[in-house]
Protein backbone atom coordinates (compact mmCIF):
# COMPACT_ATOMS: atom_id res chain seq x y z
CA UNK A 1 0.00 0.00 0.00
CA UNK A 2 1.37 3.45 -0.75
CA UNK A 3 1.81 5.26 2.13
CA UNK A 4 3.58 8.40 1.19
CA UNK A 5 2.84 10.64 -1.73
CA UNK A 6 5.53 10.15 -4.64
CA UNK A 7 7.40 12.87 -6.01
CA UNK A 8 6.73 13.61 -9.46
CA UNK A 9 9.85 11.62 -11.40
CA UNK A 10 10.63 14.52 -13.87
CA UNK A 11 8.65 17.77 -14.30
CA UNK A 12 7.99 19.42 -17.89
CA UNK A 13 11.49 21.72 -17.61
CA UNK A 14 13.29 18.47 -17.73
CA UNK A 15 11.83 17.79 -20.73
CA UNK A 16 11.89 21.36 -22.51
CA UNK A 17 14.66 23.54 -22.16
CA UNK A 18 14.25 27.11 -21.62
CA UNK A 19 15.11 29.13 -24.81
CA UNK A 20 18.58 30.16 -24.48
CA UNK A 21 20.24 32.85 -26.36
CA UNK A 22 23.67 31.66 -26.16
CA UNK A 23 25.51 32.58 -29.13
CA UNK A 24 24.28 30.14 -31.07
CA UNK A 25 26.59 27.46 -28.54
CA UNK A 26 23.41 24.89 -28.16
CA UNK A 27 24.36 21.22 -29.75
CA UNK A 28 28.11 22.57 -31.41
CA UNK A 29 31.48 20.79 -31.96
CA UNK A 30 34.08 22.59 -29.75
CA UNK A 31 36.89 21.69 -32.07
CA UNK A 32 38.95 25.29 -32.96
CA UNK A 33 39.44 27.96 -30.71
CA UNK A 34 38.69 29.80 -34.55
CA UNK A 35 35.10 29.11 -33.34
CA UNK A 36 34.73 31.89 -30.68
CA UNK A 37 35.10 35.47 -31.55
CA UNK A 38 35.20 38.01 -28.66
CA UNK A 39 30.84 37.88 -27.98
CA UNK A 40 31.28 34.13 -27.67
CA UNK A 41 34.15 34.15 -25.36
CA UNK A 42 32.61 37.17 -23.11
CA UNK A 43 29.56 34.96 -23.05
CA UNK A 44 31.17 31.76 -21.53
CA UNK A 45 33.46 34.33 -19.76
CA UNK A 46 30.42 35.42 -18.11
CA UNK A 47 28.22 32.14 -17.49
CA UNK A 48 32.54 30.71 -16.33
CA UNK A 49 31.98 33.32 -13.43
CA UNK A 50 28.25 32.67 -12.61
CA UNK A 51 29.55 28.77 -11.95
CA UNK A 52 32.12 29.48 -9.78
CA UNK A 53 30.18 31.80 -7.86
CA UNK A 54 27.72 28.76 -7.34
CA UNK A 55 30.40 26.31 -6.45
CA UNK A 56 31.82 28.27 -4.27
CA UNK A 57 28.39 29.36 -2.57
CA UNK A 58 26.59 25.78 -2.86
CA UNK A 59 29.27 23.21 -4.16
CA UNK A 60 26.61 21.90 -7.07
CA UNK A 61 23.63 22.36 -9.10
CA UNK A 62 21.60 19.87 -11.17
CA UNK A 63 21.51 21.47 -14.27
CA UNK A 64 22.52 19.05 -15.97
CA UNK A 65 20.60 16.48 -14.51
CA UNK A 66 20.02 13.16 -16.53
CA UNK A 67 22.38 14.06 -19.28
CA UNK A 68 25.65 11.71 -19.36
CA UNK A 69 29.27 12.76 -21.07
CA UNK A 70 31.66 10.43 -22.21
CA UNK A 71 35.65 11.16 -21.62
CA UNK A 72 37.15 9.39 -24.35
CA UNK A 73 41.06 9.59 -24.17
CA UNK A 74 43.93 8.04 -25.91
CA UNK A 75 46.41 10.52 -24.31
CA UNK A 76 47.34 10.37 -20.93
CA UNK A 77 45.66 13.43 -19.26
CA UNK A 78 45.63 14.23 -15.07
CA UNK A 79 43.63 17.82 -15.22
CA UNK A 80 41.71 17.96 -18.64
CA UNK A 81 40.02 14.27 -17.95
CA UNK A 82 39.27 15.00 -14.22
CA UNK A 83 38.05 18.81 -14.52
CA UNK A 84 35.82 17.72 -17.35
CA UNK A 85 34.52 15.00 -14.66
CA UNK A 86 34.20 17.83 -12.00
CA UNK A 87 32.19 19.75 -13.94
CA UNK A 88 29.48 17.36 -15.49
CA UNK A 89 29.22 15.64 -11.80
CA UNK A 90 29.00 19.51 -10.03
CA UNK A 91 26.31 19.96 -12.52
CA UNK A 92 24.10 16.83 -11.98
CA UNK A 93 24.97 14.81 -14.81
CA UNK A 94 27.33 11.56 -14.83
CA UNK A 95 30.10 10.58 -17.17
CA UNK A 96 31.10 6.95 -18.81
CA UNK A 97 35.15 7.45 -18.25
CA UNK A 98 36.99 5.77 -20.99
CA UNK A 99 40.40 7.65 -19.96
CA UNK A 100 42.50 5.21 -18.46
CA UNK A 101 40.95 2.32 -19.94
CA UNK A 102 41.16 2.46 -23.61
CA UNK A 103 43.73 -0.53 -23.73
CA UNK A 104 40.29 -2.65 -22.09
CA UNK A 105 37.85 -1.45 -24.86
CA UNK A 106 37.58 -2.25 -27.91
CA UNK A 107 39.71 0.49 -29.66
CA UNK A 108 42.53 -1.93 -28.79
CA UNK A 109 40.83 -5.10 -30.97
CA UNK A 110 41.37 -1.90 -33.79
CA UNK A 111 37.37 -0.55 -33.79
CA UNK A 112 37.85 3.27 -35.51
CA UNK A 113 37.46 6.45 -34.13
CA UNK A 114 34.43 6.08 -36.25
CA UNK A 115 32.73 3.53 -35.00
CA UNK A 116 33.55 4.10 -31.08
CA UNK A 117 31.97 7.71 -31.48
CA UNK A 118 28.97 6.34 -33.41
CA UNK A 119 28.43 3.67 -30.65
CA UNK A 120 29.44 6.10 -27.46
CA UNK A 121 26.96 9.04 -28.67
CA UNK A 122 23.66 6.37 -28.28
CA UNK A 123 24.83 6.60 -24.68
CA UNK A 124 25.63 9.84 -24.02
CA UNK A 125 24.65 13.44 -25.24
CA UNK A 126 27.99 14.60 -25.68
CA UNK A 127 32.08 13.41 -26.03
CA UNK A 128 35.11 15.18 -24.79
CA UNK A 129 37.69 13.60 -27.16
CA UNK A 130 41.39 13.23 -26.48
CA UNK A 131 43.65 11.47 -29.64
CA UNK A 132 46.98 11.52 -30.74
CA UNK A 133 46.52 12.36 -34.61
CA UNK A 134 45.90 16.36 -35.35
CA UNK A 135 42.44 16.63 -36.47
CA UNK A 136 40.62 13.31 -34.71
CA UNK A 137 38.35 15.52 -33.16
CA UNK A 138 37.04 16.66 -36.16
CA UNK A 139 37.12 13.45 -37.60
CA UNK A 140 34.94 12.64 -34.38
CA UNK A 141 32.51 15.13 -35.18
CA UNK A 142 31.70 14.33 -38.67
CA UNK A 143 30.79 11.55 -37.46
CA UNK A 144 28.78 11.62 -34.24
CA UNK A 145 25.65 13.83 -34.36
CA UNK A 146 25.69 14.92 -30.75
CA UNK A 147 28.63 17.32 -29.58
CA UNK A 148 32.38 16.49 -29.56
CA UNK A 149 34.68 18.58 -27.86
CA UNK A 150 38.00 18.69 -28.59
CA UNK A 151 40.47 17.86 -25.37
CA UNK A 152 43.79 17.77 -27.68
CA UNK A 153 44.27 16.51 -31.24
CA UNK A 154 47.88 15.66 -30.89
CA UNK A 155 50.14 18.91 -31.51
CA UNK A 156 47.19 20.43 -33.31
CA UNK A 157 44.93 22.56 -31.05
CA UNK A 158 43.48 22.35 -27.10
CA UNK A 159 40.66 24.78 -27.54
CA UNK A 160 39.34 24.36 -23.88
CA UNK A 161 42.81 24.79 -22.61
CA UNK A 162 43.16 28.41 -24.35
CA UNK A 163 39.83 29.40 -22.74
CA UNK A 164 40.56 28.64 -19.42
CA UNK A 165 43.95 30.21 -19.98
CA UNK A 166 42.29 33.52 -21.48
CA UNK A 167 40.10 33.41 -18.19
CA UNK A 168 42.92 33.76 -16.29
CA UNK A 169 44.67 36.34 -17.57
CA UNK A 170 41.71 38.40 -17.51
CA UNK A 171 40.57 37.50 -14.26
CA UNK A 172 43.88 37.86 -13.02
CA UNK A 173 44.88 41.11 -14.60
CA UNK A 174 41.73 42.49 -14.99
CA UNK A 175 41.89 42.87 -19.52
CA UNK A 176 43.71 41.31 -22.16
CA UNK A 177 44.19 44.43 -24.34
CA UNK A 178 47.71 46.02 -23.95
CA UNK A 179 49.39 43.11 -22.36
CA UNK A 180 52.78 41.59 -23.14
CA UNK A 181 52.66 38.30 -23.51
CA UNK A 182 55.85 35.54 -23.61
CA UNK A 183 55.13 32.16 -24.04
CA UNK A 184 58.45 30.00 -23.18
CA UNK A 185 59.23 26.50 -24.00
CA UNK A 186 57.66 24.13 -26.79
CA UNK A 187 56.12 25.95 -29.18
CA UNK A 188 56.23 23.94 -32.00
CA UNK A 189 54.89 20.78 -30.33
CA UNK A 190 52.70 22.60 -27.72
CA UNK A 191 48.87 22.49 -28.79
CA UNK A 192 48.02 24.67 -25.67
CA UNK A 193 50.40 27.35 -27.29
CA UNK A 194 49.30 26.88 -30.52
CA UNK A 195 45.47 27.47 -29.50
CA UNK A 196 45.88 30.32 -26.77
CA UNK A 197 48.42 32.21 -29.79
CA UNK A 198 45.42 31.98 -31.99
CA UNK A 199 42.79 33.48 -29.44
CA UNK A 200 44.92 36.32 -28.81
CA UNK A 201 44.70 37.46 -32.43
CA UNK A 202 41.53 38.73 -31.05
CA UNK A 203 43.31 41.38 -28.69
CA UNK A 204 45.69 43.91 -29.07
CA UNK A 205 48.78 42.30 -27.31
CA UNK A 206 52.34 42.03 -27.68
CA UNK A 207 53.72 38.53 -28.17
CA UNK A 208 57.02 37.23 -27.72
CA UNK A 209 57.88 33.50 -28.41
CA UNK A 210 60.81 31.99 -26.45
CA UNK A 211 62.25 28.55 -27.58
CA UNK A 212 65.11 26.68 -28.33
CA UNK A 213 65.53 26.63 -32.96
CA UNK A 214 64.03 23.50 -33.40
CA UNK A 215 61.03 24.36 -31.68
CA UNK A 216 59.87 27.66 -32.65
CA UNK A 217 56.35 28.55 -33.09
CA UNK A 218 54.72 26.78 -36.71
CA UNK A 219 55.42 29.04 -39.54
CA UNK A 220 51.40 28.99 -40.45
CA UNK A 221 50.32 30.30 -37.34
CA UNK A 222 53.57 32.99 -37.34
CA UNK A 223 52.13 34.07 -40.10
CA UNK A 224 48.61 34.62 -38.66
CA UNK A 225 50.28 36.46 -35.96
CA UNK A 226 52.10 39.07 -37.98
CA UNK A 227 48.70 39.42 -40.51
CA UNK A 228 46.89 40.27 -37.94
CA UNK A 229 49.47 43.28 -37.42
CA UNK A 230 50.20 42.62 -33.23
CA UNK A 231 54.13 43.35 -32.05
CA UNK A 232 55.70 40.27 -31.91
CA UNK A 233 59.68 38.88 -31.43
CA UNK A 234 61.37 35.37 -31.27
CA UNK A 235 64.05 35.02 -28.91
CA UNK A 236 65.99 31.91 -27.72
CA UNK A 237 66.63 33.48 -23.94
CA UNK A 238 63.89 34.31 -21.45
CA UNK A 239 66.17 37.00 -19.89
CA UNK A 240 65.20 39.10 -23.03
CA UNK A 241 61.34 39.31 -21.99
CA UNK A 242 61.20 38.70 -17.81
CA UNK A 243 61.60 42.09 -17.22
CA UNK A 244 58.62 43.31 -19.43
CA UNK A 245 56.29 40.25 -19.38
CA UNK A 246 53.01 40.80 -17.51
CA UNK A 247 52.25 37.18 -18.64
CA UNK A 248 54.94 33.99 -18.78
CA UNK A 249 53.64 31.44 -20.39
CA UNK A 250 55.84 27.95 -19.87
CA UNK A 251 55.49 25.14 -21.13
CA UNK A 252 57.06 21.85 -21.15
CA UNK A 253 58.97 20.09 -23.60
CA UNK A 254 56.51 17.34 -25.43
CA UNK A 255 58.65 14.53 -25.27
CA UNK A 256 56.49 12.19 -27.12
CA UNK A 257 55.94 14.42 -30.03
CA UNK A 258 60.04 13.72 -30.64
CA UNK A 259 61.40 11.13 -33.45
CA UNK A 260 64.54 11.33 -32.54
CA UNK A 261 64.88 11.17 -28.73
CA UNK A 262 68.20 12.67 -28.85
CA UNK A 263 67.01 15.82 -29.80
CA UNK A 264 64.91 15.98 -27.23
CA UNK A 265 68.01 15.60 -24.52
CA UNK A 266 68.96 18.26 -26.29
CA UNK A 267 66.19 20.65 -25.47
CA UNK A 268 64.63 19.37 -22.25
CA UNK A 269 66.22 21.66 -19.98
CA UNK A 270 66.62 24.50 -21.28
CA UNK A 271 64.31 26.79 -19.64
CA UNK A 272 63.83 27.17 -16.00
CA UNK A 273 61.92 29.60 -14.11
CA UNK A 274 63.57 30.26 -10.97
CA UNK A 275 63.08 33.09 -7.49
CA UNK A 276 66.30 34.92 -8.88
CA UNK A 277 64.77 35.34 -12.41
CA UNK A 278 61.13 36.16 -10.93
CA UNK A 279 63.31 38.95 -9.01
CA UNK A 280 63.64 40.54 -12.16
CA UNK A 281 59.97 40.27 -13.27
CA UNK A 282 57.26 42.95 -12.58
CA UNK A 283 55.45 43.08 -9.43
CA UNK A 284 52.29 42.69 -11.72
CA UNK A 285 52.25 39.59 -13.48
CA UNK A 286 51.30 36.00 -13.72
CA UNK A 287 53.39 32.96 -14.62
CA UNK A 288 50.95 30.46 -16.25
CA UNK A 289 51.89 26.81 -17.34
CA UNK A 290 49.22 24.47 -18.77
CA UNK A 291 50.90 21.72 -16.41
CA UNK A 292 52.14 19.27 -15.99
CA UNK A 293 55.45 20.61 -15.28
CA UNK A 294 58.58 18.47 -15.76
CA UNK A 295 61.13 20.95 -14.09
CA UNK A 296 60.32 24.30 -16.25
CA UNK A 297 59.37 26.15 -12.89
CA UNK A 298 61.04 25.79 -10.00
CA UNK A 299 59.19 24.60 -6.93
CA UNK A 300 60.13 27.73 -4.53
CA UNK A 301 58.10 29.83 -7.65
CA UNK A 302 55.39 28.10 -6.44
CA UNK A 303 55.30 30.34 -3.13
CA UNK A 304 55.13 33.61 -5.33
CA UNK A 305 51.45 35.35 -5.49
CA UNK A 306 52.42 35.88 -9.06
CA UNK A 307 52.41 31.96 -9.77
CA UNK A 308 48.98 31.92 -11.24
CA UNK A 309 49.15 28.01 -12.15
CA UNK A 310 46.75 26.03 -10.30
CA UNK A 311 44.38 28.88 -9.54
CA UNK A 312 44.30 28.48 -13.64
CA UNK A 313 43.41 24.65 -13.10
CA UNK A 314 40.52 25.63 -10.89
CA UNK A 315 39.43 27.85 -13.49
CA UNK A 316 39.28 25.14 -15.81
CA UNK A 317 36.38 23.60 -14.31
CA UNK A 318 34.52 26.47 -14.18
CA UNK A 319 34.99 27.04 -17.98
CA UNK A 320 34.52 23.69 -18.71
CA UNK A 321 31.29 23.77 -16.72
CA UNK A 322 29.88 26.77 -18.86
CA UNK A 323 30.81 25.07 -22.11
CA UNK A 324 29.01 22.05 -20.71
CA UNK A 325 25.79 23.29 -19.80
CA UNK A 326 26.13 25.69 -23.15
CA UNK A 327 26.39 22.82 -25.39
CA UNK A 328 24.12 20.84 -24.06
CA UNK A 329 21.68 24.00 -24.59
CA UNK A 330 21.22 24.75 -20.52
CA UNK A 331 23.29 28.39 -20.31
N1 LIG B 1 48.25 19.24 -20.56
C1 LIG B 1 48.59 20.00 -21.74
C2 LIG B 1 48.18 19.24 -23.00
O1 LIG B 1 47.53 18.23 -22.93
C3 LIG B 1 50.01 20.42 -21.75
C4 LIG B 1 51.04 19.33 -21.80
O2 LIG B 1 50.73 18.14 -21.88
O3 LIG B 1 52.22 19.69 -21.75
O4 LIG B 1 48.50 19.70 -24.07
Amino acid sequence: MLTQSLEPVFSPDDLIPPPINNNGLTGRDIISVSQFDRDKLSYIFGRAREMRDMVNCIGGAGLLKGRVLTCLFYEPSTRTSSSFIAAMERLGGSVIPITQGVQFSSISKGETLADTVRTLEQYSDVIVLRHPEEGAAQTAADYAAIPVINAGDGPGEHPTQALLDLFTIREELGRVDSLKVAMVGDLRYGRTVHSLTRLLLQYDVSLRFVSPEILRLPLTIMNQVIDAGLNVRETHDVADVIENADVLYVTRVQKERFNDLAQYEEVRDQYEITPDLMARAKAKMIVMHPLPRVGEIHYAVDQDPRAAYFRQVRNGMYIRMALLAAVLGRA
